[in-house]
């Protein structure tokens, strides 16, 4: 009787351990769940190399709640996400990680030919992509630029992918979200740059690296070596030659001069979440008023695995 308990407590803990572990190469493999945008590019390098202890599955998304939703059930170990979504899912208790940026940089806002001056987005209707965003942060500061109200824009949330054919259909008079979606206005001579990112924002924080508790626990070292190869995949990506080019057109069916535009506003050669970045960013958040218990630093950031947040 003793035997059968112990084969069982041996299995069930071999069962855990080798969650990850693919059967037919031994190696962990790790889910990271992504949206087709050009903010995810140094993942796209991952899930293309190869790795001696670990291979990287990626798992597209086409909208962010549903991303959120395989994240906070564990169906995924992480995700490039939303920075203020990561930070409202830790906020409702779900134990989760910010490892490294998705980027610095790359957003940009858009607007239709016929706004010349952000002060003229007065009256107009605007998009982005979640009031959970730092578009939505973007379009906090833009207001403040043009000296306009909060109630001065009629903001609405829309699909990123819907916000170029709004645009040009003259439903939006702009927008600001995550690339190539901004790209596609300008490349198709629907929209203007009114604003790069870094002239209302500098060193903002968009998307971030993210990876469930449990999996950092139960998988340390390769865990360690996913976030170190990942920065070096950043810097592959940042070289932006034709190698990152065709690497990122695997998952993001984008025509070049899209691409080239979105590639030429983004930054990737460090993925690193500083403290004073990081706290830029809560304190936009605060004015915004959009969470209620946001996560600290040394609670949300984690940039060694070794490390032990509360
Ligand atoms: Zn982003």
């Amino acid at each position: 009787m003793k035997k059968w308990l112990l084969f069982f407590v041996v299995l069930l803990l071999t069962a855990c351990g080798n969650q990850t572990a693919t059967e037919d190469t031994g190696k962990s493999k790790i889910k990271i769940g992504y949206l087709p945008i050009t903010h995810a590019a140094p993942l796209y390098a991952q899930a293309t190399a190869q790795y001696p202890d670990y291979e990287v599955e990626l798992v597209k998304f086409g909208a962010w709640p549903e991303l959120m939703d395989a994240l906070n059930t564990g169906k995924i170990d992480g995700a490039s996400v939303l920075a203020p979504l990561a930070m409202k899912a830790h906020e409702q208790g779900i134990a989760i990680q910010a490892v490294a940026l998705g980027h610095q940089d790359g957003n940009i806002v858009v607007g239709a030919p016929t706004i010349t001056d952000a002060t003229q987005l007065k009256g107009q209707r605007f998009a982005i992509p979640s009031k959970y965003s730092s578009h939505n942060i973007l379009l906090d500061r833009l207001r403040q630029t043009a000296n306009l109200q909060p109630n001065d824009i009629d903001v609405v949330e829309l699909p990123p992918a819907e916000m170029p054919a709004a645009l040009a259909e003259g439903r939006i008079a702009g927008y600001v979200v995550a690339e190539p979606f901004g790209a596609l206005a300008v490349a198709m001579d629907k929209g203007d740059v009114l604003f790069q990112s870094e002239e209302l924002w500098e060193h903002s924080i968009c998307c971030l690296l993210v990876l469930r508790r449990s999996f950092l626990e139960e998988n340390s070292t390769v865990a360690q070596a996913f976030i170190d190869d990942y920065h070096l995949a950043g810097k592959l990506i940042h070289k932006k030659d034709e190698e990152a080019k065709t690497i990122v057109k695997k998952y993001l069916n984008v025509e070049d001069d899209v691409l080239d535009l979105s590639l030429a506003w983004i930054s990737y050669d460090d993925l690193t979440i500083t403290k004073a970045a990081y706290e830029e960013l809560v304190t936009s958040l605060e004015s915004l008023k959009l969470l209620d218990k946001i996560p600290d630093f040394e609670q949300f950031v984690m940039q060694k695995v070794t490390e032990n947040p509360s």
